[in-house]
């Protein structure tokens, strides 16, 4: 079998020290695999992502059990922009780009955890243009004032330019025109079989997602109810009744 690559063992989270919302989750993403986290609103599947990358803190989140491993170490103790650093970003929920700057300003604030030369900047910002031609065309427009999806795209090639190797990236379909999914979708793959960038994607959209990862996980509740390869969970039952509606 492979070596581990991102590892997820057994982790209970609890916010405000009342509300337990994960209860011993646990999951892996193989080296360059694209793996889909599944679920319902409030399943927890942005907990999840923000315990890998520990931006949990901020919002009074607690990991309480269990442990989290990239390449085989132990990670679960370092700070986000140290998490950056050894290649592991989340692109969170809603975008969040800077609505004041134009995209371009957007782009190079992702670079802010490396010291790097301008001329490394530069070929950064062109390789995410190569992925992204939208934000090229749209460089100096201000981010507040372009499209949803282009902001989407905005946030995805902001966290490119910290050159990561494992993306987290929290539910890219929200709110956007299922043209548009599609488009950002082709670049995720593209970035994944170019740039052997890996993901764990966050998705309520199951359909869209089962068809760009190769493997994905089922929660409910704070608990992995199902996991399977895509193919497994596309055939099955219960999932095609409850996530794809197609009972
Ligand atoms: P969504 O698609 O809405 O993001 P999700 O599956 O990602 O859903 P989470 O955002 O992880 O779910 O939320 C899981 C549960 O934790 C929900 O019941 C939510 O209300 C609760 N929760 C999330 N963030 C906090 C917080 N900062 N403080 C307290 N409870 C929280």
């Amino acid at each position: 079998a492979a070596a581990p690559y991102l590892v997820v063992n057994n982790v209970e989270v609890i916010y405000d020290h009342v509300i337990l919302v994960l209860k011993g989750v646990s999951l892996e993403v193989p080296k360059g695999g694209i793996v889909a986290l599944l679920g319902a609103n409030g399943a927890g599947k942005s907990t999840t992502l923000k315990t890998i990358s520990n931006l949990l803190r901020a919002e009074r989140g607690d990991v309480t059990k269990g442990s989290v491993e990239f390449m085989g170490e132990r990670v679960d103790q370092l700070t986000p922009n140290e998490l950056v650093r050894r290649g592991v970003i989340q692109v969170m929920e809603g975008r969040h780009c800077f609505a004041h700057l134009t995209i371009e300003e957007n782009l190079l604030t992702g670079a802010y955890t490396r010291k790097v030369s301008r001329r490394e900047l530069a070929e950064d910002l062109e390789r995410v243009y190569h992925y992204f031609p939208r934000l090229k065309e749209r460089r100096k427009s201000q981010a507040g004032y372009t499209s949803g999806g282009e902001q989407q795209m905005c946030a995805i090639g902001r966290a490119l330019m910290a050159r990561p190797q494992l993306i987290l990236l929290d539910e890219p379909s929200m709110g956007l025109a299922p043209q548009i999914v599609e488009e950002i979708f082709e670049i995720v793959q593209d970035l994944n079989t170019k740039e052997k960038v890996s993901f764990l994607l966050a998705e309520q959209n199951t359909m869209v997602a089962l068809r760009y990862a190769q493997f994905g996980y089922i929660l409910e509740n704070g608990r992995v109810v199902m996991e399977g390869t895509a193919e497994e969970l596309r055939e099955n039952e219960d999932v095609k009744e409850f996530y794809l509606g197609l009972s």
